[in-house]
């Protein structure tokens, strides 16, 4: 099922390392927006920087991959230390075709992380890795992403691991 995540947390911080280690993931692919900052936030939570680092100390790898411009993502990830590829024009696969060769891994070590159903998850089933849905930081309010959001509910399963 195309766009069903294969696994769903409430938000990245509760994605451990333990975690990951059982499911034999090495490294993360990570959206931006909505996922480690609200959207166009220039600043990364203390939440964030402190997910990273535990991430980091235990040894995942992790590449982000956004649709946002370069402008927009570069000072982010130079921020957090972390390579990227923008303009990643998720659902399309050659984001993470990319993201994956720089992580130097097997595509069955790496799952994408992120917000939305309709990029982050159709993104990485079609490319053949694992999801990993996330709830995004602060919902958008504007009707047409209302209107996504309720269709993406039909594919989210009632209750999330937390
Ligand atoms: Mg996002």
């Amino acid at each position: 099922m195309l766009f069903k995540p294969t696994y769903v947390f409430d938000k990245a911080g509760d994605i451990t390392p333990g975690f990951l280690k059982k499911h034999n993931i090495k490294g993360l692919i990570l959206d931006l927006d909505n996922t480690l900052t609200t959207h166009n936030n220039p600043a990364p939570p203390q939440s964030s920087l402190d997910w990273i680092g535990r991430m980091k100390s235990s040894g995942i790898k992790l590449m982000i991959v956004s649709n946002n411009h370069a402008p927009r993502v570069t000072p982010f990830a130079g921020q957090l230390g972390i390579d990227f590829v923008s303009e990643g024009k998720k659902p399309l696969t050659f984001g993470y075709t990319k993201a994956i060769e720089k992580l130097g891994l097997e595509k069955k070590n790496v799952a994408a992380v992120g917000d939305q159903i309709f990029t982050d998850v159709l993104g990485s089933n079609l490319k053949g890795i694992r999801s990993i849905f996330v709830f995004p930081i602060e919902p958008e309010t504007g009707f047409w992403f209302r209107v996504k959001r309720k269709i993406e509910k039909a594919f989210l399963p009632e209750n999330p691991i937390r």
